[in-house]
C-alpha cells in the first residue's frame, strides 16, 4: 500500500515477489507520477499493479499489507484489512524481522541522520562491518542477503514508521532518541501521538535492549521510565574530540553516537578516530560556496524551526536567512529569538512565508524581512542587501514540498541558483 518515489516501497515489493509472495502493488498517485519506482520493479514477478487508487477489495483478500510509512492513521482501509484478519507491516519491519544483524536505531525530532552517520562512523573505525539505513541511505531489504550476523546495522526511523510498527515488531538493540519538539503535526493528530510514536523505539525493546537518551534536555527526565533494558550514561561533551562540523547540536550528536556505540562495545580509541573524521552529511549547514567575500550555506535538510535555531547558533558571521515551505504545524516563537540574536535580516518564502513574516515582525522592533513567492526571490533579496564578510543561509525551518519533490531537491536549486552567482 503505497509504493512511493523513495525507494522503501519498491525494495519491499521485489523482497517479498522474490519470496514467492503473490504481490499486487496499489498507490494513489498515477504511473507517470511512479515512473522511477515502476522502473526498478520492471522485470520482477510482480502479480498487478493497481495504481491511481486503492481498490478497497485489494484490503479484504490478502495476507499481508505492506503499509507505506506516509499512510494516515485512522485510515478505513487499513480497518478493512484488519477486519479481514491481514497482518499489517511495512518495509522497516521486514528488514528488523529479518536481519541477522545487531541494530541501532536513531530517532528523534532533529540530528537522526546525523547521529546515526556517526555511529556508523565509529562502528567502521572500529573494524565492524556497517550497514546505514532506514529513513537515511535507502531500504536494506535488498542487501539482506549480504548482511551477516557479525556485521552492525545502524537504522534512523522516523515517527511514522515508529507509528505503523505493528505490536509484535522487534526493535533495535540499542535505541537513541536525540530531541523531541512538536514536528509532523499535519499528520499526527496531536502532539502527544507523536510523542508516543517516538517513544515506541522504548517501549517496544526487549529487557537486554540499551537506551540512548538525550539527558541534556530536560523533557528526557520523564522517558526513562519506558525504557524496557538498560539506560546508557550519555557520554560527556567533553570526552568527545574537536568535530568537523560546527555548532553544539553536532557536539550533542556526537556525545549521543559515542554512547550508542560504546554500548554496542567499541572503544575511546575508535570512538575518537570515528568522530574526529566524520566530515557532516551534506545539506547539513554545508558550506559550498564563497562569492564576492560573502560564504554560503546550504542547510536544506533543516525541516524544523529547531534545526533552523541550531543553524543560526552555529555560525559566526552575520547571518542572512531564507527560511520557508510547507506549514506542519511547527511552533515558530524560539525561532523568533534566534534570529533577534544572530540574523542580520530575513526573506521568507513559500507557502508558509507571511506566518514566519509576522512572527519576526511582531516579536522584533525593525527586523529586516520580506516575504517572496520563491527561494529564487528570496536569494536576490539576501544577495542584494548582504555584504563581503556576511552568511548567507538556507535553512528553511519547514517542509520543501508545497514547491519540491523532497529537500534535497530544494537544496540543489539553492546550490545552482548560488553557482549563477559566481
Ligand atoms: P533529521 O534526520 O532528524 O532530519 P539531520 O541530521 O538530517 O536530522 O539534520 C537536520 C537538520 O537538523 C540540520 O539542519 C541539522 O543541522 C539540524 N540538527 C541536527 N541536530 C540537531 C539538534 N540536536 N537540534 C536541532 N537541530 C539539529
Amino acid at each position: 500500500m503505497g509504493l512511493g518515489c523513495f525507494g522503501g516501497g519498491v525494495a519491499a515489493a521485489r523482497w517479498l515477489a522474490r519470496q514467492g509472495a503473490v504481490v499486487t502493488v496499489t498507490d494513489l498517485a498515477d504511473e507517470h507520477t511512479l515512473a522511477d519506482s515502476l522502473a526498478a520493479l520492471a522485470g520482477e514477478p510482480i502479480a498487478a499493479f493497481h495504481l491511481g487508487e486503492h481498490p478497497e477489495n485489494d484490503f479484504r483478500r490478502v495476507d499481508l499489507v505492506v503499509v507505506n510509512p506516509a499512510v494516515r492513521p485512522g485510515s478505513p482501509l487499513l480497518e478493512i484489512a484488519r477486519d479481514s484478519s491481514a497482518q499489517l507491516s511495512s518495509e522497516i519491519e521486514l528488514f528488523m524481522e529479518a536481519s541477522p544483524a545487531p541494530i541501532i536505531g536513531v530517532t528523534g525530532s532533529n540530528g537522526k541522520s546525523t547521529t546515526a552517520a556517526m555511529i556508523a562512523a565509529i562502528l567502521k573505525a572500529d573494524g565492524r562491518k556497517t550497514w546505514l539505513g532506514g529513513n537515511l541511505g535507502g531500504s536494506l531489504l535488498d542487501r539482506l542477503d549480504r548482511i551477516g550476523p557479525d556485521d552492525w546495522v545502524v537504522l534512523e526511523l522516523s515517527s511514522f514508521q515508529l507509528w505503523h510498527l505493528g505490536c509484535e515488531a522487534p526493535l533495535p538493540q540499542i535505541a537513541v532518541v536525540t530531541s523531541c519538539s512538536p514536528n509532523h503535526l499535519d499528520w499526527h493528530p496531536s502532539y502527544e501521538h507523536y510523542v508516543a510514536a517516538k517513544q515506541r523505539i522504548l517501549t517496544g525493546q526487549t529487557p537486554d535492549g540499551l537506551a540512548v537518551l538525550n539527558t541534556h534536555d530536560a523533557q528526557f527526565g520523564t522517558w526513562g521510565r519506558l525504557v524496557q533494558g538498560r539506560q546508557l550514561p550519555l557520554a560527556a561533551k567533553g570526552d568527545i574530540p574537536e568535530l568537523a562540523v560546527p555548532g553544539e547540536h553536532n557536539r550533542l550528536g556526537a556525545a549521543l553516537a559515542a554512547t550508542a556505540a560504546t554500548g554496542a562495545g567499541c572503544g575511546q580509541e575508535a570512538i575518537m578516530r570515528g568522530l574526529a573524521s566524520f566530515r557532516g552529511l551534506p545539506q547539513r549547514l554545508e558550506q559550498f560556496a564563497v562569492v564576492d567575500g560573502r560564504r554560503f550555506y546550504n542547510d536544506s535538510a533543516a525541516t524544523t524551526p529547531e534545526s533552523t535555531v541550531a543553524a543560526l547558533e552555529s555560525l559566526d558571521e552575520p547571518v542572512w536567512l531564507l527560511a520557508g515551505g510547507g506549514d506542519k504545524g511547527c511552533d515558530f516563537e524560539g525561532l523568533t529569538g534566534a534570529l533577534a540574536e544572530n540574523a542580520r535580516g530575513a526573506a521568507f518564502f513559500g507557502e508558509i512565508c507571511g506566518v514566519l513574516q509576522s512572527w519576526a515582525t511582531v516579536r522584533i522592533q525593525a527586523f529586516d524581512c520580506t516575504t517572496t513567492d520563491t527561494m529564487t526571490e528570496a536569494l536576490d533579496w539576501c544577495w542584494t542587501r548582504s555584504r563581503s564578510g556576511d552568511a548567507i543561509l538556507l535553512s528553511p525551518a519547514c517542509p520543501s514540498t508545497d514547491q519540491f519533490r523532497d529537500f534535497r531537491q530544494r537544496g540543489e536549486k539553492f546550490v545552482e541558483l548560488v553557482r549563477a552567482l559566481e
